[in-house]
């Protein structure tokens, strides 16, 4: 029996990446899916090759989620998923002492507000229905310091309290609307181009990233479209308001382990 059939999902940034993933195993799950991205043609494409639905959708931008709203006015599960880091140019300065005002803006705006537009967007779409699933791609960076990523490390940090505020209210209204969060650590998506660079470098820093992770290695996006398809199941009914790590082990334990 497919886990999803008969529900309408929508994904923000499912161009490529861990949206793209979650689209696809949605969609093996009997789901009807709208693929949403700032990238039209790539979005397009994806959509195309999927057989669903794409509709260009800027995740910072309230008219854009207006306009999605009269088009999408009733959804089962919302994912989420734009994100971006700040250091896709490689060359802003994302540092606590450096960031300047405006790219600690931009990081939020897309990541936080996006998210909260979304929030908002779904709670609309699904509160006639009274029942929904929300699901939030925050970042093992909420939870822990990132002197490198400050703006990013914040947006995801908000982004998990948000989804418990989210949760409580829909609980609070007498709606079956979950709202949960995930947090992955390193999965090996695009997002990573522009910090591992290509060259003879690259694989030098692959195996940096992956050595402190328990289980050495890169997550995969399929590996997180397997929780997100969880949480969007029915089978989650009782789940709301709870963060899901997905690292390899990175957040079990600490750098100082007596006994090694
Ligand atoms: P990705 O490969 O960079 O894909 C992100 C997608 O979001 C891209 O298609 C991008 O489109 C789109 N996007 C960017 N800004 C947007 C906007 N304003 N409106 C709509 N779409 C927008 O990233 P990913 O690795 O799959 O990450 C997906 C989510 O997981 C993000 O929220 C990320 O923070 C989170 N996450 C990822 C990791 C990881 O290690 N990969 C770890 C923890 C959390 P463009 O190509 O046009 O920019």
């Amino acid at each position: 029996m497919p886990k999803l059939a008969a529900k309408t999902c929508l994904i923000t940034g499912a161009a490529r990446g861990i949206g793209l993933a979650i689209a696809t195993r949605f969609i093996e799950e009997g789901a009807e899916v709208i693929l949403t991205d700032l990238d039209e043609v790539a979005g397009a494409n994806a959509a195309r090759e999927l057989g669903a639905r794409f509709i260009q959708l800027d995740v910072s931008q309230e008219s854009d989620w207006r306009r999605l709203a009269e088009q999408v006015p009733a959804l089962d599960v919302l994912v989420n998923n734009a994100g971006i880091t700040g250091l896709e140019s490689g060359t802003t300065p994302q540092d606590p002492e450096h960031a300047t005002l405006e790219a600690w803006h931009a990081v939020h705006r897309v990541n936080l507000d996006g998210t909260f537009f979304g929030c908002r967007y779904a709670i609309g779409a699904m509160k006639a229905k009274g029942t929904g699933s929300i699901i939030n791609l925050s970042s093992r960076s909420a939870l822990v310091g990132i002197p490198g990523a400050a703006a990013y490390a914040s947006s995801k940090a908000a982004i998990r309290n948000h989804s418990k505020t989210v949760a409580l209210y829909c609980a609070q209204q007498g709606w079956a609307i979950r709202c949960n969060s995930i947090h992955p650590g390193a999965i090996l998506t695009p997002m990573w181009e522009a910090m591992l660079g290509d060259g003879p470098g690259r694989e030098a820093r692959l195996a940096a990233l992956t050595a402190q992770t328990p289980l050495k290695r890169f997550g995969t996006p399929a590996e997180v479209a397997a929780v997100a398809l969880l949480l969007a199941s029915d089978e989650a009914a009782y789940m709301t308001g709870a963060e899901l790590n997905l690292d390899g082990g990175l957040l079990a334990g600490s750098a100082v382990s007596p006994g090694e």
